[in-house]
């Protein structure tokens, strides 16, 4: 790969740690994370049983790591261990007892907190519920819940049991339901008469009935278990469904945790879809658990002060990983919260860090973007003075968010942790330690300790610094996937076909003289422009930085003499409507910012962009609608299905 041009406006730009916050860190300067980390490599074996060491254990691992890529290695071969044992049960021997493990808050203002002991009572309950529906070790159970307690509960019931769950985000239709519980063959679904999303209920039983009635249903489903969220009138089908408050509130407050091997799948999970088909991502008990309560305690530098608020939804891997199994399995408080962030006003998540005293708070960029656009009185009517960290993750962030999320929210005092991960990596792997990496924005920083990233060309030769090319992990870490549920081929092909003895992320991305990497996007998204390399990361950065911009995603599109021409789909802030020449005006922006390299061939303007559920740009959508007018690829985890049909249409116009 050609060197790729560099991000002018965020290159030179630093933060040190804050020396308030490093001076009470886990890890409290540069030195001592290389320290850490030098010592992690010299002995990964050591440094890997130190970390799953702070793990409940039933049974010692004979081995902490056997094998290598791929389809291995397997880790803490021969241990055995039940995930809430860790989580849960070896805090109610502690002070931790009556801490509040969850604070939960709905989206019509009601709320609810569970101590350690209230919630192992809770998910010995549901775990003795599901025994009762004939659940046992090893099948899987689909959860199809909005942001309840009773979602957490149920994840961590399914662990208890050693029966590997699979949540499914709330806002997917019937049939992305229907087909993600027949991949996995769930035997049974947790689900809710519905949820609150923008003071609208979300109609959950319905859409559970629908996945088992129509085109085929799902075989595998013998039982559905419903939460009462709502109160609204379902059907419940004699036989098949029950209600959770009559089941579960009737259940035994004790179940004894089975524990499983090592390398159990705890649970299976499909990635959000912005580069094709979901994949069922499987995740390990042993390894998974370790990493991610490693990650949760060096990331966020947790302390039992911390009141930790992951806005995730626990439909995806952040809220598996953050809002439940890492904070519980470090004993912290983790805060859940069900519905929009602008109900019923655009404060709505500054007065919850407020009211709970937030300290610790993650969140997403297509999130601080929309904080963004929807403007700084908001946040003002807040104090937002107990945060001491922030924290992003999904996709890149643009220079521009990242200085005012740091302003805005921050209060320039807090460190912004920008953590590189993926639903396949389990835990975060690239991040910067708050009291310790200095942060440039727009930049994931450098590896945590035990962690081995390498920027490559395709030949699997490393880059120079700078040099675009490809994201790899050249060592094995505990919470790698272990398979794609059903498909091991295209696990295989997906992760280590293209480069041989790596991992292979998907993504590109450069590495600077700092060892600072800096992610460019999907790897699939980069565009070629008369032979120079370009990550759209940087081309929307530039974008983004324009005051009328809100939003931005480039695509390449086939171009006879330029290899790929630019096309730039362009939301503007506040509603402003286009006018003749910003498009020239814009372009022109971006070669100041970047270079002529980087001048948008076409902008076009739109209302909004195409996103997944979780948020991300669906920039595979867009380079077909760039190329031939629409769009032909898997859509079913797209947010909203008009955006592409308005895109679709202002094309045909033209
Ligand atoms: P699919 O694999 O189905 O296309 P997906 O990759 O969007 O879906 P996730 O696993 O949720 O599903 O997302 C991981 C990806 O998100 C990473 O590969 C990367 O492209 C992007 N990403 C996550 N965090 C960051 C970050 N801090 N900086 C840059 N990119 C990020
Ligand atoms: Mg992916």
């Amino acid at each position: 790969m050609e060197k790729s041009i560099e991000s002018v406006q965020s290159e030179g730009r630093s933060f040190a740690a804050d020396p308030a916050f490093a001076a009470r860190a886990r890890v409290r300067s540069l030195a001592e994370y290389e320290a850490l980390y030098a010592r992690a490599s010299q002995n990964p074996d050591e440094f890997w049983a130190e970390r799953a060491g702070e793990l409940a254990w039933e049974r010692p691992w004979d081995a902490v790591c056997e094998g290598d890529f791929p389809p291995g290695p397997r880790w803490f071969v021969g241990g055995r261990l039940n995930a809430t044992v860790s989580c849960l049960d070896r805090h109610l021997s502690t002070w931790r007892r009556n801490k509040a493990a969850l604070i939960w808050e709905g989206e019509p203002g009601d709320a609810r907190t569970l101590t350690y002991h209230e919630l192992h009572r809770e998910v010995c309950r549901a775990a003795n519920a599901l025994a009762a529906l004939g659940v046992k070790t090893g099948d899987r159970v689909g959860i199809y819940l909005p942001m309840v307690p009773e979602l957490a509960i149920a994840v961590l019931a399914c662990a208890r049991l050693g029966a590997t769950h699979s949540v499914v985000f709330g806002g997917f239709s019937a049939d992305a339901l229907r087909d993600r519980m027949n991949d996995a063959g769930a035997v049974c679904v947790i689900t809710a008469d519905g949820g609150y999303r923008r003071g609208k209920v979300v109609p959950l039983k319905q859409a559970v009935d629908e996945a088992l009635r129509e085109k085929g249903g799902s075989p595998t489903v013998k039982k559905v278990l419903v939460v009462r969220r709502t109160g609204e009138a379902v059907a419940m089908s004699e036989g098949r469904d029950l209600w959770w408050h009559d089941l579960v509130a009737r259940q035994s407050s004790s179940f004894a945790p089975v524990a499983v091997d090592s390398e159990h799948p705890l649970f299976i999970l499909y990635t959000s879809g912005t580069t094709g088909k979901p994949k069922g991502v499987v995740h390990s008990t042993g390894g998974y658990l370790t990493h991610v309560a490693y990650s949760t305690q060096l990331v966020f530098d947790l302390r039992d002060e911390d009141t930790f608020f992951c806005t995730a939804d626990i439909g995806w891997v952040t809220g598996h990983s953050y809002v439940i199994y890492g904070p519980l399995a470090n004993g912290a408080t983790t805060v859940m919260y069900e519905g929009a962030p602008d109900t019923p006003e655009p404060d709505r998540l500054w007065r919850i860090i407020d009211r709970l005293g937030v300290t610790v708070f993650y969140t997403a960029p297509t999130a601080i973007r929309a904080f963004m656009r929807w403007g700084d009185q908001w946040p003002a009517r807040c104090s937002l003075a107990s945060l001491r960290l922030l924290g992003t993750v999904g996709e890149p962030i643009n220079p521009e968010a990242w200085m005012w999320y740091r302003r805005t929210i921050g209060k320039e005092h807090c460190p912004i942790v920008d953590t590189w991960w993926q639903t396949e990596t389990g835990g975060i792997l690239i991040a910067p330690l708050p009291g310790a990496t200095p942060q440039k924005p727009g930049s994931c920083t450098r590896p945590l300790p035990g962690i081995h990233p390498e920027v490559v060309r395709r030949d699997g030769t490393p880059c120079v610094a700078n040099e675009g090319g490809y994201l790899v992990v050249k060592r094995p870490w505990p919470s790698l996937l272990r398979t794609v549920w059903g498909d091991p081929a295209r696990f295989e092909k997906s992760y280590f076909g293209e480069i041989k003895g790596v991992y292979f992320t998907g993504d590109g991305a450069r590495c600077d003289g700092d060892g600072y990497f800096w992610v460019m996007g999907r790897v699939d998204d980069v565009i070629n422009v008369a032979g120079h390399r370009l990550g759209t990361a940087e081309v929307e950065s530039a974008l983004v930085a324009h005051p009328w911009v809100a939003e931005a995603a480039v695509v390449g599109r086939p171009d006879e003499l330029k290899g790929q021409a630019l096309v730039a789909f362009v939301t503007l802030r506040g509603g402003r409507t286009p006018a003749d020449g910003d498009a020239v005006m814009l372009a022109a922006h971006v070669v100041k910012e970047i270079g002529a390299i980087a001048r948008p061939d076409e902008i076009r303007f739109s209302d909004a962009l195409p996103k997944t559920r979780s948020g991300k740009i669906m920039r595979r959508l867009l380079k077909e609608i760039a190329a031939c007018g629409h769009a032909e690829g898997d859509i079913t985890t797209l947010e909203d299905l008009n955006v592409l049909a308005k895109l679709s249409m202002s094309s045909d116009e033209e």
